[in-house]
């Protein structure tokens, strides 16, 4: 194989919305750009953990290259526009950070490691990710980004007084490893074979005050050290473009939409420091974020031309520049192969199309296609200037789709029509695909790392010539319709599986001899389907009806059917699967679609499969009162048991509750936290205890109590938790009524439980609670405040942070048997 070292191989699908159009100003701001050489690489662990004011200030203002690499995709974390959690909420983050870079001008990539949570140090987190496979995917972007300067969003260090989050320490540590690595010719050699070892300049960490948790601190920190800190004020006015740096890192941030981070503009200075991690040259920030031509082979004469066309720019004559920029071109092309090569003459490119103020478009009236389909299609384009366009040829997967065109000034439309191949991959997101290997995607095809969203389908490839001289770019194929209320839309054309089918929970749980019911909604994504819908269950269970034939006429018809399933006679777990069955083929897929305003109309097509749990729960009582917080789905884990949860409505408490109406009062998660009035339900609470009921109070976070007491009973809340939820569990209490009736408890009840065990645990407590379990991360010391449980009056309090709001909807049979015996605790054995 012949090896084509030093190129960036990927070309990287950046946003699918239609080129923005420049003014003459932002056209001249971008020909400034092109005399900047610097290029700028930020690591951090998070879609959000960027810091938009810097990249903002380094794109905008000190007119550098600037990459953001972000470990994860941030499955992981929470969802403020809607329920999607995990992949989808990543794919929803991954969106959202490239809306960040359209509007901040910076470039974005990723690594295989998975964001699975928290975790409390580098070490644990180094330890789920496999540490080697995403060192070694920092050493390929920054072989691939080519940078001057790295910088890190966090200390390498952990802060011995505020902790850290794994997560962001490991990122700062990969970053200086691979600093170092990248440069090691004997480090990663597989990746030689499309990369050159890469030389990095100098590696800061962009330090804050909220690092040392107090202002004043952080204050005598940089003054201890006068030297070390690099200071920059990053809101400065760009009197060419009219917008503060403040202006851009504010509209950039406020993309992460999903995390609740909108932002406004700040009207003052805006400081920034950096610390000096560790150098490979002398050269200062302020050189390394001012390179020009002058330190290239043969490129002296590209600094002057530049100077040169930005004196003489004409700004209501943009066009005048275009023959200069092409002479440009041709010296960048003299110039040694590199990234900052490639990159320029892909920026002249678009410099030129904007300067002559051309529109070029592809579209088709498709949103959502199947394999096999045919599309019919339209290149539009607009020449408003006295050039000459030919578009000698626009190609899309070896197909010529337009030949031979010319644009003289006005416009012109070329219809073309292309035939999806039979097997052509459905339009599933490229990390996707591949299965997660505990911490990481187990993706090994190198071109693929790195990429925000991979190769789209429908990319073509234009030759065109301007006035004779060549330029190819890529242009993508959009679907675009008009709609009444918003406008014109763009978005990305979808090839969906012939027929998709989605299950109705992701977990079924049955208490063993009860039957379950489960949906499956089936959708076509093709025209006349017929065949049979059944499900895939494990030996031992069985579904009835045993399948439904069914017709589904028109793509995107929606039908929904319904099963009912019963487990085997012996606790058992295991998966199903819906599948539709035709004479071809057997359908599997899954269908997720986005439809956020602010980011493209993705799809993807996860497995149809769901959780299977049979198990054997004894349970006492019937009737429970449960009170919402922060919003938790453990009522509806409770009914699965047979029990009748009544919700209390926070804002309307009854007078009184009584141990005749309710054989438990459960608490939902946060409650203490967000409901103005619990102070009120916490007097219900004590008196309906004292009468001999059961008071469960689920985690309630420290800060922010709307309470002083939490039950009837002082308990003192601390930020303790345990995040491996594989951690020894140690009874401390082994002849607890609650570790033994009805269900007696074993060690086996804390196997499979997911995430995490449980979080703000009370560090204190009174003397009449006894503490059940003892449980505690790596290193530290054993924590027993997970589940405690006291007598009081006539009844028993109950507080725990163990994590039942997570445990139950996943399905998890232990933490199932220990709710239950906490509900049983008023009854009669
Ligand atoms: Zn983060």
């Amino acid at each position: 194989m012949k090896k084509t070292i030093g190129f960036i191989l990927f070309v990287f699908v950046a946003l699918l919305t239609q080129a923005q159009n420049w003014s003459s100003a932002e056209i001249y701001h971008e020909v400034q750009k092109l005399k900047n050489t610097s290029r700028v690489l930020y690591i951090a662990a998070h879609p959000d953990d960027e810091n938009t004011r810097l990249i903002s200030h380094l794109t905008h203002f000190a007119k550098c290259d600037v990459a953001y690499l972000s470990l994860t995709r941030g499955s992981g974390g929470q969802n403020l526009i809607g329920s999607e959690l995990s992949e989808t909420l990543g794919l929803i983050r991954t969106n959202e950070l490239l809306e960040a870079r359209s509007i901040d001008h910076a470039t974005q990539y990723f690594s295989r490691a998975l964001d699975f949570g928290y975790s409390k140090t580098p070490d644990e987190t180094f330890e789920i990710w496999d540490k080697e496979k995403i060192l070694s995917d920092v050493v390929w972007v920054i072989r691939n980004y080519q940078p001057d300067i790295i910088i890190t969003r966090f200390s390498p260090e952990v802060n011995p007084d505020r902790g850290t989050h794994g997560h962001h320490t490991a990122s700062a540590r990969l970053a200086l490893e691979a600093f170092d690595l990248a440069a090691d010719e004997t480090a990663y050699p597989e990746q030689l074979d499309y990369v050159k070892p890469w030389k990095t300049q100098n590696i800061y960490w962009n330090t804050s005050w909220w690092f040392y948790g107090d202002k004043e601190l952080y204050k005598k920190i940089l003054a201890k050290e006068p030297g070390a800190y690099t200071y920059l004020n990053v809101n400065q006015h760009s009197p060419l473009l009219n917008v503060t740096g403040s202006e851009v890192s504010s509209a950039s941030r406020s993309q992460h939409k999903s995390q609740g981070f909108g932002s406004s503009p700040v009207l003052d200075e805006q400081p920034e420091y950096l610390k000096l991690l560790k150098s490979a040259s002398d050269l200062k920030f302020d050189e390394l974020t001012s390179r020009n031509w002058s330190s290239v082979m043969n490129g002296k004469a590209i600094d002057k031309a530049l100077s040169k066309l930005l004196k003489k720019y004409h700004y209501t004559k943009p066009s005048e520049i275009v023959s200069a920029l092409f002479d440009i071109r041709e010296l960048i092309q003299n110039t040694p192969n590199s990234v900052l090569r490639k990159t320029k003459i892909e920026a002249i490119n678009q410099i030129i199309v904007q300067a002559l103020g051309l529109r070029m478009e592809v579209n088709t009236g498709t949103h959502f296609t199947f394999q096999g389909a045919e599309l019919k299609g339209e290149l539009q384009i607009y020449n408003p200037s006295d050039s000459e366009i030919n578009i000698r040829k626009m190609v899309w997967n070896k197909n010529t789709l337009v030949q031979n065109q010319t644009v003289s000034k006005g416009g012109t439309k070329s219809n073309f029509a292309l035939k999806l191949a039979q097997d052509q991959e459905v339009s599933q997101p490229y990390w996707l695909k591949y299965p997660v290997k505990n911490g990481y995607v187990n993706m090994s095809n190198l071109r693929e790392i790195g990429s925000p969203m991979g190769d789209y389908a429908f990319e073509t490839q234009m030759e065109m010539t301007v006035d004779g001289k060549e330029i190819t770019l890529s242009l993508p194929i959009l679907y675009h319709t008009t709609d009444p209320v918003k406008g014109s839309i763009h978005q990305p054309i979808i090839i969906r599986p012939d027929v998709m089918l989605n299950l109705g929970s992701t977990v079924y749980f049955l208490n063993m001899g009860t039957k379950q019911s489960v949906t499956v909604e089936l959708i076509s994504g093709k025209p006349n389907m017929s065949g049979y819908v059944e499900l895939n269950l494990p030996d031992g269970w069985t579904s009835e009806p045993k399948f439904f034939k069914t017709e589904l006429k028109n793509t995107g018809e929606r039908k929904t059917f319904t099963f009912t399933i019963s487990g085997p006679s012996k606790e058992s777990e295991g998966r199903v699967r819906a599948i539709f069955k035709t004479n071809e083929a057997v359908y599997s897929q899954g269908y997720v679609q986005l439809e956020y305003d602010h980011i493209n109309h993705w799809a993807y097509f996860p497995t149809a499969d769901a959780k299977l749990v049979n198990a054997r729960i004894e349970t006492r009582g019937k009737q429970i009162a449960y009170l919402p917080g922060a919003g938790d789905k453990v009522p509806e884990s409770l009914r699965i048991l047979g029990y009748e949860v009544e919700l209390l409505d926070p804002n309307k408490l009854p007078s009184a509750l009584s141990p005749e109406d309710y054989d438990a009062v459960i608490v939902g998660i946060r409650a203490y936290n967000v409901n103005a009035d619990i102070a009120s339900f916490n007097n219900l609470l004590k008196d309906y205890i004292e009468k001999g009921g059961t008071g469960i109070l689920q985690y309630n976070t420290r800060h922010r109590l709307k309470s002083k007491e939490l039950g009837p009973l002082p308990i003192t809340l601390s930020r303790d938790r345990v995040t491996n939820e594989k951690s020894a569990v140690n009874f401390l209490v082994p002849s607890h009524k609650v570790l033994n009736t009805p269900n007696r408890i074993t060690q086996a009840d804390f196997k499979g439980w997911v995430q995490e065990r449980g979080l703000y645990f009370p560090s204190e407590w009174h003397e009449d609670f006894d503490a059940i379990l003892g449980m505690q991360d790596d290193g530290e010391s054993e924590k027993k405040g997970s589940l405690v449980v006291a007598k009081y009056g006539q009844g028993h309090m109950v507080y725990t942070g163990l994590s039942f709001f997570r445990e139950l909807p996943a399905g998890v049979p232990g933490a199932y048997k220990i709710m239950a015996n906490l509900i049983a605790l008023g009854q009669e054995e």
